[in-house]
Formats: C-alpha cells, sequence, structure tokens
C-alpha cells in the first residue's frame, strides 16, 4: 500500500500539538499566528468530512504566564494552580478561533483512572462518540489540576501518551503528534553525519525501542522514547501514527496529502508487506541535490 493512498483514506485523526508548538520559546506567549493557522487547518480537514480530535498541551505554560510567575512552578499545588489558570484561557482561546468558523468544540481533561477504571472508560468513549456524532471537535488535555502521582493511578505525565490513550480509545485512523522533532533518524544528526532519516517504520522492534531509549538529546532520534511508546501502543491497536515537527503546522496538510514529511509508523495491518523506510545518506543526498540542479539549469 502506498503513502497516499494510505493517508488520503484516513477519516478519524487525533492530533497533538505539544506546548512549544503553541507557544513561543524566547517568551512562553501563545504564539497565535501558528494557533490560528492550526485551527483552520483542523477546519479545512472537518470540511472534507473528517472526524478530528485534538490533544492540546500548553495548560501549565500558559497559566504560569498569565500568573506572572518568572520561575517554572516549584510545587506541585503551584503547578496544578497553573494547569487550572491556563486549561481556562487555552480553551477560551480554541474557542474564539473556532467560533469564527462557527465550529463547536468541547473540553475534555482526562485522568489515568478515565482509562484504567473500566466504568469511566466506557464513559469517555460513549462520550467521545457522542461528541464526533454531534459535529464537535473534542480538545482534550490531562486534568492535571487533579492529577496524582501515585503508582496505583499514577499520571499520564505526557501528552504523547495520552494522545496514544485518546487514539486507542476512539479507535482513531492515525494519530498525529506535532512536536519539536522532525521525526526518527537511525542515529543522532549532530554526531553522524551517516544518520539517515527514517520516513517509514514498518514495525517497533526492540532495537527501535532501545535506539529511543539511548538517546538523550533533544534533535534527531531525542526525546523519541514517549513517542515510541505511544507508536507502540497505538500500531497495536490498529492505528497509523506520524510524528512531524510542529515548527511547520501545514505539514499535516501534507502528511494528510501522503507527503513524505515526518515519520510514518504503520500499525500491524498495514505494515505487513512493506519495508522499512530510509533517506538516502546526508552526503549521498545532496550530491544527487547537485546533480538535479544542474539538470534544471541546463534544461532552462
Ligand atoms: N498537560 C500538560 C499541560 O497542558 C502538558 C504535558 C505535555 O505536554 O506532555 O501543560
Amino acid at each position: 500500500m502506498d503513502r497516499k493512498s494510505l493517508l488520503t483514506e484516513k477519516k478519524r485523526i487525533v492530533i497533538k500539538v505539544g506546548t512549544s508548538t503553541i507557544t513561543y520559546s524566547e517568551t512562553g506567549n501563545i504564539n497565535l499566528n501558528k494557533l490560528e493557522k492550526f485551527v483552520r487547518i483542523l477546519i479545512n480537514l472537518r470540511n472534507q468530512g473528517k472526524e478530528v480530535i485534538v490533544v492540546s498541551s500548553g495548560a501549565v505554560g500558559v497559566g504560569r504566564k498569565a500568573l506572572g510567575l518568572k520561575h517554572r512552578p516549584a510545587t506541585e499545588a503551584e503547578k496544578q494552580a497553573c494547569a487550572a489558570v491556563g486549561q481556562a484561557r487555552l480553551m477560551m482561546i480554541y474557542e474564539k478561533l473556532f467560533n469564527e468558523y462557527s465550529q463547536l468544540t468541547a473540553q475534555v481533561l482526562l485522568t489515568k483512572e478515565s482509562i484504567l477504571n473500566e466504568e469511566c472508560k466506557k464513559k469517555a468513549h460513549q462520550t467521545f462518540n457522542e461528541l464526533l456524532r454531534m459535529n464537535v471537535v473534542p480538545i482534550v488535555n490531562e486534568n492535571d489540576v487533579i492529577s496524582v502521582d501515585e503508582l496505583a493511578y499514577g499520571n499520564f505525565g505526557d501528552n504523547d501518551t495520552l494522545a496514544a490513550y485518546v487514539a486507542r480509545l476512539v479507535e482513531a485512523d492515525l494519530l498525529i503528534l506535532m512536536s519539536d522533532i522532525d521525526g526518527l533518524y537511525t542515529d543522532d544528526p549532530r554526531q553522524n553525519s551517516d544518520a539517515r532519516f527514517i520516513h517509514t517504520v514498518k514495525e517497533i522492534d526492540d532495537h527501535l525501542e532501545r535506539m529511543a531509549k539511548d538517546s538523550s538529546t533533544e534533535c534527531g532520534t531525542g526525546g523519541m522514547a514517549t513517542k515510541i511508546t505511544a507508536g507502540k501502543m497505538v500500531t497495536e491497536a490498529g492505528t497509523d501514527m506520524v510524528i512531524a515537527n510542529g515548527e511547520n503546522i501545514y505539514l499535516i496538510n501534507d502528511i494528510m496529502a501522503g507527503k513524505k514529511v515526518g515519520t510514518l509508523f504503520l500499525s500491524h495491518k498495514h505494515g505487513q508487506d512493506v519495508k522499512d523506510e530510509y533517506s538516502p545518506k546526508r552526503a549521498e543526498y545532496r550530491r544527487k541535490a547537485k546533480i538535479e540542479k544542474k539538470t534544471q539549469r541546463s534544461i532552462k
């Protein structure tokens, strides 16, 4: 199955945006330009008849800004208070932007208990389905205000894992994680010039998991461990996943058009008769690009 026909056919899509995608790293303020573009992309997907569910981070960061805290929240109570203030503000902005297109949204705050407790899970599943049936766009976050860091319940901790739970819960066709990395490399591209970008992963095996765990930087394979865990959770359940860089929010359109951006992790049912797909080595890539440029020039 080719990438284009696989991705253009997706109907129910969960899209996760990280705090770094929706705020300015220098100031911590919301990047309204980008959020506006993001909402327009979502509306357009809805116009194509697709169902979208957003998992949005940002509550703690936005709350911290609103409260004028100069430092990172130091205590659990401080962090949870920031989340309470920030979540309301974040939703207010989403509402305002979606409202320009008369699109209803809903706030869905989940805790890990909502997934581990069968009764809660059933209710959450039911509510999501009803919201989608009513043409509402659910905007999900962890309920940081009451989430506890205990072994018994635990919290999701990160929104990659939360997004994977949500994708499984709603039986999504596709999960897109927009974060601050381009996707998966065979090695850290800053350390190893032979590192190759991985376009398609047929199956998340032990080697890949180890590789993600070993990485410690934010670049290249770095920050990958939670994404690989998320990938494993969804691909096992039949959902494909794409990781791409949220720096350019329009990549969502490219992903949906089946273009080769980000890393695509195939679910078990789609990964059977394909191979992992790597970009050529950098030197090779540069050589090819040079030749191509020359040929184009001579044609002109
Ligand atoms: N739930 C957190 C927030 O909204 C974000 C956690 C994460 O981004 O992984 O601030």
